[in-house]
This record gives C-alpha cells, structure tokens and sequence, in this order.
C-alpha cells in the first residue's frame, strides 16, 4: 500500500521516515499523477496559507477534496494540516485558501507566545500508554461538528479528531520516535 505525504512546503521527510517504519510505501506527493496512486495523504506541517495557495495552484486541492469525500482516500492532517483540513478557521486570513473537509472550527496560533513550541505527555484515544506532543505554533480545535470523535484535549482545547477517513492533530507525530499516530492512520487508508 502506498501513502503520500503533500510535498509542496513544510515538514516532509520525518513523515516518509515514519511511514516507512510502519512497513508501507511512502512518497512525497507533488503532483496530480503521484495522488492518484496514493490510499492515504498526510498534510504536513509548515505555513497553511503558503500551503493553501500552492496546491490550488498545482490543482491538488479538487483531487484531495473530490476523493476524501468520496472516501476513496483518507487524509492527516498535522497542525497547518489541521487547518487546511478545517471547514472553519476562526482567526485565518481573508479568504485563507483551505480543503475544509472536516467539520472542525480550529483556531491558530492558540498557545500564544509563552507556549510558542513544547512538549506535553497527552492521553490519546485508547493507546495503552501516554504520546509525547510536539507543539509549534499549533492550532486548537474550538468547536467539533457532528459525529467528529475527539481523540485528545489539553486545557486550552481539543488537540486530536478523526472523523471516518479523516484524522487530525495539532502536534508533530513525525518528530519523536513513537510511530503509533502513524500506524494508527495506516490502519485508516486499509479500510478506504
Ligand atoms: N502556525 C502555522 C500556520 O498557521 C502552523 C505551524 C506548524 O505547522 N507547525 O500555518
């Protein structure tokens, strides 16, 4: 099975390493020909609205739109990921470009200056032991939609959801040793 990771700007290689380790085959995902052949895409992190714009440009965003909402491809999102996947952006630029798959109303930039960039142990969903969470200058999640399940929270807010083919967190999976984020979402692009 093959699974992308968006290559057009931001944090890629950890996530192909990552990927990899899971016993699936990765690529960097730069054109509409190398979507097509992928079960699974992850958004990485990097700058959202740079992000946006880029994959507008090389028409991407229709293809991810078109297929994650058919359900033929299951998307992660990772902190700008979390917002390019966000129906709802509650302090984004004017017309922010974004895929706005899942029903989620995230905020950016939410742990201010003190918390620019840090770790914290966090409980997710029903891992057997606590995640490391590397936050930099992450988004939370404000609001959920309808049926959107909710995998992990910190005090300032929602922090990890997943919706069918859909998963998002605001911190980096891809920047610590444990792969069960990823194996995780593996799990998800079997059943698309
Ligand atoms: N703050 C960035 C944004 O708004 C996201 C940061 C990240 O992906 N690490 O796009």
């Amino acid at each position: 099975m093959k699974i992308g990771v968006l290559s057009v700007q931001g944090a890629v290689s950890e996530h192909l390493d990552h990927l990899i380790r899971c016993g699936v085959e990765a690529v960097a995902v730069k054109n509409i020909s190398m979507l097509d052949e992928v079960r699974g895409l992850i958004l990485p992190g990097g700058e959202s609205t740079t992000i946006g714009k880029l994959i507008e440009i090389f028409g991407l965003a229709e293809s991810i739109k078109k297929r994650s909402l058919e359900g033929s491809l299951a998307v992660f999102g990772t902190c700008a990921g979390m917002i390019l996947m966000a129906r709802d952006i509650s302090d984004g630029i004017d017309e922010q470009p974004r895929l706005g798959l899942l029903d989620i109303k995230v905020k950016r930039n939410a742990f201010g200056r003190q918390r620019e960039s840090f770790e914290t142990e966090l409980e997710f969903d029903s891992f057997g032991y606590p995640l490391v969470g590397v936050f930099i200058r992450a988004p939370i999640i404000e609001k959920t939609g309808e049926n959107v399940e909710i995998l992990a929270k910190l005090p300032e807010g929602i922090i990890a959801a997943k919706k069918d083919n859909l998963l998002t967190t605001s911190f980096h999976p891809e920047l610590t040793d444990d792969i069960r984020v990823h194996q995780y979402f593996v799990e998800m692009c079997k059943r698309v």
